[in-house]
């Protein structure tokens, strides 16, 4: 297995209230060229998750920052007008922190972390840092 230091968190940036699928997400992906979808765990509006693409593989999600960490998503994070949003169903939240909670213990994380910590974007709109996902480790 690959080291894995850091989870870094990334919202699929389509409207609050729609779901979308991981076929979906890895169709837009490989339309960019990429060999498969580019994160590797799906949380959707109801809690429920699917893995992306294997751990064991490094990921497509953040410039610059995909050696030695993996990428989840949740669905969601823009509004109607399509503005960033922290768009998180309360399932999803639930999710979110058990996911974290796993991953921290299987590969020993050392940091917790949103997309926009690392380019300037909205995604995951929402400051990890300030967040219960993001005082884990
Ligand atoms: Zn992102």
């Amino acid at each position: 297995m690959r080291p894995i230091k850091e989870l870094i968190w990334h919202c699929t940036a389509t409207p609050e209230g729609r779901e979308v699928s991981v076929a979906t997400i890895r169709q837009w992906h490989k339309e960019r060229g990429w060999s498969d979808i580019g994160y590797h765990k799906v949380v959707h509006l109801d809690g429920t998750v699917e893995d992306g693409r294997p751990e064991a593989t490094v990921g497509a999600h953040t410039s610059g920052h995909n050696t030695g960490t993996i990428g989840y998503v949740y669905v969601g994070g823009c509004d109607a007008k399509m503005n960033p949003k922290d768009t998180r169903t309360d399932a999803q939240k639930k999710a979110m922190l058990a996911l974290t909670r796993q991953a921290i213990a299987k590969y020993g994380l050392k940091k917790v972390s949103g997309h926009n910590q690392y380019a300037a974007k909205a995604c995951p709109s929402f400051d990890v840092r300030k967040d219960p996902i993001g005082n884990l480790v």
